[in-house]
Order: structure tokens, then sequence, then C-alpha cells
């Protein structure tokens, strides 16, 4: 089975910073991804608040972030994961086309546009149904379209539609938008753009394509038709965990939950962007979750490559784990170590609280602690007080 250091999945603004910060570490990456890379951003049309890019579309930021992670020779795969799995502690990623041991894993799928779930929604996607304004915008040229949702995404594309329609009704179930105050404002001065607030839609109506939606106003509980050619759905965002489902712990709604390090409940399994749980959905933080992933998967990879070496396949040894945040602790270590030398043996020092997963799963409680162990397998544990202790478990082992 081909077996790699880093796979990250997925390929949006997270995937190619993990990658970008992954190959700098020096490590070995593998970027998976189905389809253009670039994620969410190749179907938006224009982002404002990348710093220091005033002004780019989606897809130019996209390739620009794909030319960076190119540059540091990360290696692209275009191929379909299907799930992730732990076999015998190894982590396999499988996808439609093979298997991957990986010694650590990012996941960075993403979200995508939920569906509303209205009668005759199914029926019309692709036939004036959509979720993508950048899309399918051009095909309404002169048309009456509506928006649903009260967010950014309903705001911003709703205002953006504008460039083709003729009038874009944005219907919303309450009588404010949750966007930003700015996006508001602009949507609100445009004259194509028309509020309807306290409104759901119950049906999709159209012989082929979308010709009439069935209104109902929430607070009269009146229905009423509003003839449209087209309705993009902005409801709102679902995680792509497809993949890892199961395998990590996950708010409500299948969003991944990690820690500031962007670990999942998963050894060695992180994520990053949009499909995590967090407050702010955008490229920035996806980057930035994806540059702190890489280097928490970068430190995970070394910890696990030089402990591997050192404790776990020798035949025979004896380690000190120790405390590097408290002085007593790395002075005892120290010198124990120099006196087991001077005695012709060695004590092998490793930093437990570092290497805290290293001294949960060998059940050290309580640092500093001396461990016995032969080819990976624990023959002896104990927590030390002093010099003495840990020279009279070296003799004893
Ligand atoms: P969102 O903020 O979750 O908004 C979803 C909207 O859909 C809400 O207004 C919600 O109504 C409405 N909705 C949900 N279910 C509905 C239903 N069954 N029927 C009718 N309406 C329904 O989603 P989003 O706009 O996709 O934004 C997702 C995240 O991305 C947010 O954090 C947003 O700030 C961010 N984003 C940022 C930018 C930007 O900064 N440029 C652009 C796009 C998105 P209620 O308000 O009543 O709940």
């Amino acid at each position: 089975m081909e077996k790699r250091e880093l796979v990250i999945i997925g390929a949006g603004p997270a995937g190619l910073t993990a990658a970008i910060y992954g190959k700098r570490a020096g490590l070995d990456v593998l970027l998976i991804e189905k389809g253009v890379p670039g994620g969410q951003i190749n179907i938006t049309e224009e982002i404002e608040n990348w710093p220091g890019v005033q002004h780019a579309t989606g897809p130019e930021l996209g390739q620009m972030f794909r030319s960076h992670a190119e540059k540091f020779n990360t290696e692209f795969r275009d191929a379909d994961v299907q799930r992730i799995e732990i076999r015998d502690d190894r982590k396999i990623v499988v996808t439609n086309k093979e298997e991957i041991e990986a010694e650590a894993i990012i996941y960075a799928t993403g979200a995508f546009f939920r569906r509303l779930g209205c009668e005759g929604e199914a029926e019309h996607i692709g036939q004036g149904v959509s979720y993508c304004a950048v899309c399918d915008g051009a095909f309404f040229e002169g048309e009456e379209i509506a928006v649903v949702g009260g967010g950014n995404s309903a705001v911003e594309e709703g205002d953006y539609l504008t460039n083709f329609a003729s009038k874009v009704y944005i219907i919303h179930r309450r009588d404010e938008f949750r966007a930003d105050r700015a996006a508001i404002e602009r949507a609100l001065s445009n004259p194509k753009i028309v509020p309807v607030w306290n409104t759901v839609v119950e049906k999709i109506e159209g012989d082929g394509m979308v010709e009439n939606l069935v209104l109902r106003n929430q607070k009269t509980g009146e229905t009423s038709d509003l003839p449209v050619a087209g309705v993009f759905m902005f409801v709102g965002q679902s995680p792509h965990d497809e993949a890892i489902k199961g395998l990590v712990k996950a708010a409500k709604g299948g969003w991944i939950e990690t820690n500031d390090e962007m670990e999942t409940s998963v050894e060695g399994i992180f994520a990053a962007g949009d499909v995590r749980t967090k407050g702010l959905r955008q490229v920035v933080t996806a980057s930035a979750d994806g540059a702190i992933a890489a280097m928490s998967a970068s430190a995970y990879i070394n910890e696990q490559v030089h402990l591997r070496k050192t404790l776990l396949e020798p035949e025979n040894v004896v380690a000190l784990f120790y405390s590097s945040i408290d002085r007593e602790q790395v002075k005892m270590a120290d010198d124990a170590a120099a006196r087991a030398e001077k005695e012709g043996k060695k004590i092998v020092l490793i930093d437990g609280y570092r290497n805290e997963r290293m001294s949960r799963k060998l059940h050290l409680d309580t640092l500093p602690a001396m461990v016995h162990l032969g080819s990976g397998v624990v023959k002896d544990v104990k927590s030390i007080s002093s010099v003495e202790d840990a020279l009279a478990f070296v003799k004893k082992n």
C-alpha cells in the first residue's frame, strides 16, 4: 500500500494553505481533490476581504493559492475520498482508486449550500433552481428571479445577480437580514432588489423550467404566487463530512469538532476550514486553520517518527519521561542520564509534556516517570522523585 507522511483531503483555501505550510516544514505532502482545486471560492464572484488583495474573483484567488502550493512541489491527485479508516492503529485513506496509508491526515473538505426542501425543488434543479450565482446567473439575463435566505450569501449573491436579472426578489422568513451591515446596505440600495419579508417558499412550480413560486406569509398565513424564471437557494451550509462521519467527534449538523491545534478526537487526524465547528467561515479563517493544522500535523509526525525510533523499535530501552516546563524535572532528567552514562547505562530522555499523547498511551499518570520497553511492549513503569530513583530503576531493568 502507498505510504505518505501527510495526506490533505480537499484543495480549498484550508487544504492549499496546509499544503504550503506542510511542504515548507519539509513533509512529504499528498493533496487529494475531486474536481477543480479552489473549493467554494470557485463559485464566489468577488473576494474583497482577503488582506493584501483588494479585489479578485474567487477563481482568480483559487488559482493563486494553487500556484503557490505548486511552487513548493505539492503533489496533487484527482480522486474521490470515500472514507478514512483506522486499521491496527494505522490511518488509511480509501479513495475510489486506491488505499493510502498516512502518518497524518488533514480533512479540509469544506461545506456546501443546503437544499431548502420545499415541494418542486428537487425536480427543478438545473431547470431554474440553482445554488451557485456565479455558475448560473448569466442564464437569467433580463429575467425576474428570486433568492431565498437572509444571510451573507443570500444578500451578496442577490446583489451580484442584478448584473443579469431585471429584478431579484430576496425572500426571507424574518423581517431583517442577518448579513453584514455593509452587504445589507449595498443590497437594499440596489433598485433591482426587492426584499420579501416574513415569507417562505412553499412550492416551486413550472412545466420543465421554473415558472412560479407559491409563497406563504409567516405572519398572516396568506399564500401568493410569484412568477419568476429562476430561484437561487442560500439557506445555509452543511459540511462535506461524508468520508469521516462517525470516525471523529462532530457537533449537530456534522460540523467536525477540533481544538485550537485543529486536532480532531482521533490522534493524527486534523480538520481545517469550513468543515469544522467555528464562528466565522471565511477564506481567511480557512487558510489560518490550514496553516495551524499543517504545523500540528508536522509536530505530530516528527513526534511519531522520533518516538518510534527511540522508544518503540529498540529491543530494550529505558526511558525517563519528564516535564520540560518544570525546571527541577529537567535538571533531574539531565543528571540521571549523565550519571547512568558514567555507569555504562543509557537512559532515553523524553519530554512527556510535549509528548503528552505518548505519556497517556504508556499510562504515565504523573511525571517524572521511568519506563522499560522491549520492542514497543511496556515491561515496567515507575513514578520517580529523585535521580537515585531513576538509577535504581535502570539497574533493576
Ligand atoms: P447563514 O448565515 O447560515 O444564513 C442562512 C439564511 O438562510 C438565514 O437567513 C436563515 O434564516 C435562512 N434559512 C435557513 N433555513 C431556512 C429555511 N428552511 N427556510 C427559509 N430560510 C432559511 O448562511 P450563509 O449566508 O450561507 O453564510 C454562511 C457563513 O458564511 C456565515 O458565517 C456567513 O457570514 C459567511 N459568509 C460570509 C461572506 C462574506 O463575508 N463575504 C459571504 C458569504 C457567506 P434565519 O436568519 O431566519 O435563520
